[in-house]
């Protein structure tokens, strides 16, 4: 379905966006990964989704927190494959810290990596994707872009902040091609959020199984995790053709989450 297509796909060397890379390498997508990790690892990641899949497959290693780097990383897609056609910003951190004690480096750090960075990527991709008449852009919110917790002010704020651009650049793009939505996933089992029940159990003294028991059932009624594999296939969709209408959306995969 995606064939001929590229995608670029940040902060995928984990987690999510590496789910989401793989789910649309096998719909036929060239793939430029992006994340930090070890080389060894990220080649072995790389040279893995070009042969299953039979795609094109890159890393470049751009710091989403720096524009310049961002525009170095679009620019390599367009030189590689010849154009950009599908932008997943994904790229993320997180940090918790109640609002008042929140150090000032890691609000700006937040905002940068989780919101500012989306502004670039599509503001660089989209005259790519206007000059072929077709692009899919999809923003990797959470939970978060559409309620609040304590100790999340960066990262709420963030999210917040991407659910709003995602439904101006659907405004913006609209009748050319284009489409601009958001993904609100609540718990995926990720090293972004083993770090908190690794933080929680430790804090309540019990062990890892019992706090990521605790942590879904705290906020996610279906008591389950999403998978990164069930994100990487919605991805697909609002690339598809049955999502060609479909746009300024944040939907929300949450295991009933938001609807409390
Ligand atoms: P993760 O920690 O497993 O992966 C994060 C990825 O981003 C890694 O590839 C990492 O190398 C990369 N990254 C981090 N900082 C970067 C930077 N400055 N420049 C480039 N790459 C950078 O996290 P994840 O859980 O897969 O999260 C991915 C996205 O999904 C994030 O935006 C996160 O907020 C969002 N999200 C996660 C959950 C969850 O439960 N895990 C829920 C909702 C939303």
């Amino acid at each position: 379905m995606l064939k001929g297509k590229a995608a670029i796909v940040t902060g995928s060397t984990s987690g999510i966006g590496l789910g989401i890379a793989r789910s649309l390498a096998r719909a036929g997508a060239d793939i430029v990964l992006n994340g930090f990790g070890e080389a060894a690892a990220i080649e072995e990641l790389r040279r893995g989704i070009e042969t299953e899949f039979g795609v094109g497959v890159i890393h470049h290693g751009a710091d989403m927190a720096k524009p310049a780097e961002i525009e170095a990383l679009v620019a390599a897609c367009a030189e590689r494959f010849g154009g950009v056609d599908v932008l997943v910003n994904n790229a993320g951190i997180q940090h918790t810290a109640p609002v008042d004690q929140f150090p000032v480096d890691r609000w700006d750090a937040v905002i940068a990596i989780n919101l500012s960075s989306a502004f670039h990527g599509i503001r660089l991709a989209l005259p790519h994707m206007k000059a072929r008449g077709w692009g899919r852009i999809v923003n990797i919110a959470s939970a978060h872009g559409l309620v609040a917790s304590v100790n999340k002010s960066a990262y709420v704020a963030a999210k917040h902040g991407i659910v709003g651009l995602t439904k101006v650049v659907a405004l913006e793009t609209a009748g050319c091609g284009i489409t601009c939505n958001a993904i609100c996933p609540g718990w995926v089992l990720t090293p972004l959020v083993q770090k908190q029940i690794d933080a929680l159990a430790e804090r309540e003294g019990i062990p890892p199984q019992e706090a990521e028991v605790r942590l879904l059932s705290e906020k996610q009624p279906s008591r389950a995790f999403t998978t990164p594999e069930q994100l990487g296939e919605l991805a697909v969709f609002l690339c598809g053709p049955a999502a060609a209408n479909l746009t300024g959306a944040s939907l929300p995969v949450d295991g009933g989450w938001t609807a409390q």
